[in-house]
Parts: C-alpha cells; structure tokens; sequence
C-alpha cells in the first residue's frame, strides 16, 4: 500500500518535528495531541520552523504547503483516513497501550501503528491491536528535522512488508533507516542512556564540571554535543523514564543516576523548562 496520508499522535517535541518531516516531503499530515494547548503550539512551530527554512534558503517555497497540514483535538478524526499512524506521546507503556487499543478501533484494518518509543516493547504495544503484524517501531530522533537517523524496529510479528513500507515513509523524508531487531532501548537509546547516566555519575563525584565533560566529549570523542547539552534537549524527564525501563530490563548498569533523578523533581527539565543541567533565557 502506498502511504499518502500520515497522522502523529503527541504534538511535543518528537510529534511535531515527525509531523513537520512528513508534511515538507508532500505526506497529507494529521497532527493530534490530548491537550489543546499542545496542538496549537505544536502546530504554530511546525509552521514557524517551515517559514524560517523557506527564508533561509534551505527549504524550497512549494515545501512550506500548511494545508497539508491539519491539527485535530479530536482522536477519531485525526486517524480514521490515516495510511500511517505514528505515535510521539509520552513514554509510558499504560497510555500507549491505552492509544493503541484505541486506534485499533478507530483506524482503518489496513493502516500500519508505529510508535516513536525510544526503548520500550513494541510487541506489548502490537498486542493491544489484535493486527501485530501491522506494527512497527519508528524511532526518529531530536531534532527530527535535522537528524537523519530512523531505527526501524522490527517486534516479534510485524511483517517484512511493514518493515519495507516504514522504511520508504522514512527515505521518502529524507532519512536514512536502518532495521533493528526489538531489544530494550534498541541501539541507539542503549548507549546512549549508558553514557547520560555515567556523565551525571561524573558530575556528582566531582571528576570535572558540566562544561568540561561536555567539552572532553566534543573535542576528545569526536561527539558533536556534549551528553548534557543532549539531555537538556532530550528532557531529563524522558530520559530519566527511559533510564528506569533499562534498569528494569537490563539490570544494574542503567540505575537512574541520583542527582539526575533530584534535578527531575525540581523541574530541572531541560531546554523545555528553561533549566536543566543549564539555565536558558527565553528563546535560547
Ligand atoms: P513531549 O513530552 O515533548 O511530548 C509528548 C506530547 O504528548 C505532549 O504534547 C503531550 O501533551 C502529548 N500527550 C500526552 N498524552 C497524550 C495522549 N494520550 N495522546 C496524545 N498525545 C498525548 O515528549 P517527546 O520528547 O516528544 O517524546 C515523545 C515520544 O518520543 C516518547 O515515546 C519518547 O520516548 C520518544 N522519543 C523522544 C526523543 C527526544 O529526544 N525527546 C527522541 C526519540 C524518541
């Protein structure tokens, strides 16, 4: 089946640069949040971001096309036409499973669920839906309009058919997939939630300042952003969440760092909340 019309689910951070990816590469685009406020913001970004690239040269004018974009409150009508559902809501396996009930309900028998989970089952997930082999996962990553990368996550039944389909919708976007067998925090998510969690462990004992182990990493690893100026993007909150589901399935070595999890109850959330392992003035 040829995938035309795409709806994402979560109008954050991740939903609403999948929702910008797939409208610039001429997806018709259903953009549907639970929280009103979330949509309209998500949507007035998606737009700025199109405005912003079409000035600078980098996105040609005919790319902008809002109408192909449209913002729905309502979950239904977000998703009963859509050829290719992609999930970006929060990272909690109760509300997915919750939504993938649902759109298996609302959506029509042949459109294919994937989820943007950037750890967690994709087979629980595709056994809320009774059509397993119809789901996948499609890990983007942060900031989706500039990162070329697309874990293609193949669970336990989801057919080669499915996996090829995701991968032309992520091509098709300018991306470069790569399939990757379902295993808790895929590859990407893995190691790098290892090196967030060692980094904080570093700056608890004292080894070097927040600077210096961000710069180390730049300048001696080759890194292109240090690991804290990547969690304040990434949200502590996320990878905190991400962090607790490693430490389950993988043991030990992932245990949520204390201070990262103390900056968490503070509202030390990242760019998002304007105060991370950094502090940011408005519109940094
Ligand atoms: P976010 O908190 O920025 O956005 C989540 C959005 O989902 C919010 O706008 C919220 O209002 C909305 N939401 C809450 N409940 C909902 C529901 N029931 N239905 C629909 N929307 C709902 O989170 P995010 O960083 O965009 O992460 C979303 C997903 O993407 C998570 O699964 C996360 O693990 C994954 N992910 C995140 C990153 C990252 O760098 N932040 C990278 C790759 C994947």
């Amino acid at each position: 089946m040829a995938i035309e019309r795409i709806a994402v689910l979560g109008a954050g951070i991740m939903g609403r640069g999948i929702a910008y990816a797939a409208t610039i590469s001429g997806f018709e685009t259903r953009l549907y949040d639970a929280f009103p406020e979330a949509l309209a913001k998500g949507k007035a970004e998606i737009l700025n971001l199109m405005e912003k690239g079409v000035a600078a040269g980098r996105l040609p004018a005919e790319a902008r096309a809002s109408a192909r974009l449209a913002a729905h409150a309502d979950l239904a009508t977000a998703t009963q036409d859509a050829d290719l559902v992609i999930e970006a809501a929060p990272e909690n396996m109760p509300l997915k499973l919750k939504l993938f009930g649902e759109l298996a309900r609302l959506t029509r028998p042949d459109a294919i669920l994937a989820t943007n989970t950037s750890s967690m089952s994709v087979t629980e997930m595709a056994g809320a839906t009774g059509r397993a082999p119809l789901v996948v996962g499609m890990h983007f990553f942060n900031p989706v309009h500039r990162m070329k990368l697309v874990e293609i996550v193949r669970a336990l039944e989801t057919s080669p058919e499915t996996i090829e389909a995701a991968s032309v919708v992520a091509m098709r976007m300018g991306k470069e997939p790569v399939v990757v067998k379902e295993a808790p925090g895929f590859v990407t998510t893995r190691i790098n939630a290892l090196i967030g969690n060692e980094a904080f462990r570093m700056l608890e004992e004292g080894v070097a300042s927040a600077p210096d182990i961000d710069k180390a990493l730049k300048l001696g690893l080759n890194h292109p952003m240090g690991p804290f100026e990547l969690v304040d993007l990434v949200g502590l909150d996320t990878r905190l969440s991400i962090l607790e589901f490693l430490f389950q399935t993988l043991g030990e070595r992932y245990r949520p760092n204390n201070l990262m999890v103390q900056y968490v109850k503070a509202g030390r959330l990242g760019r998002k909340t304007g105060k991370g392992v950094y502090e940011y003035s408005q519109g940094a």
